[in-house]
């Protein structure tokens, strides 16, 4: 099978995640901007994140046959720093309309400040104006209260749900995020919040449709293989192999499709690596080494 990680933070991974995910069929990935685990304290660290999203790990993904995309936008908690924040604001039209970026994100709530709201609703808008599918980030406290918040606020600046992707759900807010038109998104955590079992027979009371399964993998305990693992567990659980690439790989598509900025023909006939390849003089590969030898020691999820 063939995956589209819709939610992953590869600038915290390691190569060894990029040879294990190719291996196991994920074809395609889309990067979230977010926060990297501690506050940034001035808007140049933003532009070089931004640069690197749209550059550098968009070849380092290419090294290993994956396809890289982006989305690019202030995240929630640093939202609270306002002087960091209309900074970001204010550089994000450069980003939003370069190659490969295919939404406004991860935006939401954290804290479910003032300011919070204030930021989401100016990207929301910002998303408005330059067509562009929303990536939205849901709290992990009170979240049911923040996602009802966050559908009011997207509602209110005039966003059509089918072109939000609300990720982060849980048993609590699938339905009513559903009910609402948007596409519900879940992350796969290995140990905590959402593991692969619960994902399971959500879809089982749900169906497949608008769902879509992805790791969020970053710079925390987390598992980069958490899309094919899931889809592995689906399909011994007896869902159908239509099922799970609609969740796993359609879905996603479709949903983040809506920006024009990512579709199949991008990876089906492509040339495949060119390990000679470099990224402004740079290269990942030392020492002669063949991407599928490195690859073949990993076990291939069917
Ligand atoms: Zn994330």
């Amino acid at each position: 099978m063939r995956f589209l990680d819709s939610h992953v933070h590869m600038v915290s991974r390691t190569t060894d995640d990029y040879q294990r995910m190719a291996a196991a069929g994920v074809t395609a990935i889309i990067e979230p901007s977010f926060w990297q685990g501690q506050p940034r304290t001035e808007p140049g660290t933003f532009k070089d994140y931004f640069n690197t999203l749209i550059g550098f790990e968009r070849f380092r993904a290419s090294q290993f046959g994956i396809k890289h995309y982006c989305t690019i936008g202030l995240n929630p908690k640093e939202a609270n720093n306002e002087k960091l924040a209309e900074a970001v604001i204010e550089m994000m039209p450069l980003y939003i309309c370069k190659e490969g970026v295919v939404g406004i994100g991860e935006i939401g709530f954290d804290d479910q400040t003032r300011a919070e709201e204030k930021y989401l609703r100016l990207q929301a808008q910002l998303a408005l104006e330059a067509d562009l599918p929303i990536q939205i980030h849901t709290p992990h406290r009170d979240k049911k209260i923040g996602t009802i918040r966050t559908m009011d606020v997207l509602e209110d600046v005039g966003i059509d749900p089918a072109k939000v992707i609300i990720d982060h759900n849980n048993e609590e807010t699938v339905k009513t995020v559903l009910d609402r038109g948007y596409w519900a998104a879940f992350t796969i955590y290995p140990h905590t919040k959402l593991g692969n079992e619960r994902m399971v027979e959500i879809l089982r009371e749900y169906g497949a449709e608008r769902i879509i399964v992805d790791s969020a993998a970053d710079w925390g305990i987390s598992d980069a293989l958490a899309v094919p693992k899931t889809a592995a567990l689906m399909k011994e659980r007896g869902i159908t192999l239509d099922r799970i690439e609609q969740v796993t790989y359609r879905n996603p598509l479709a949903a983040y499709g809506q920006s024009g900025q990512i579709s199949e023909q991008d990876w089906e006939g492509s040339a495949g690596v060119n390990p000679a390849a470099l990224f402004e003089g740079n290269t990942l590969l030392r020492g002669g080494m063949d991407v599928s030898t490195a690859m073949s020691q990993y076990l291939m999820i069917e």
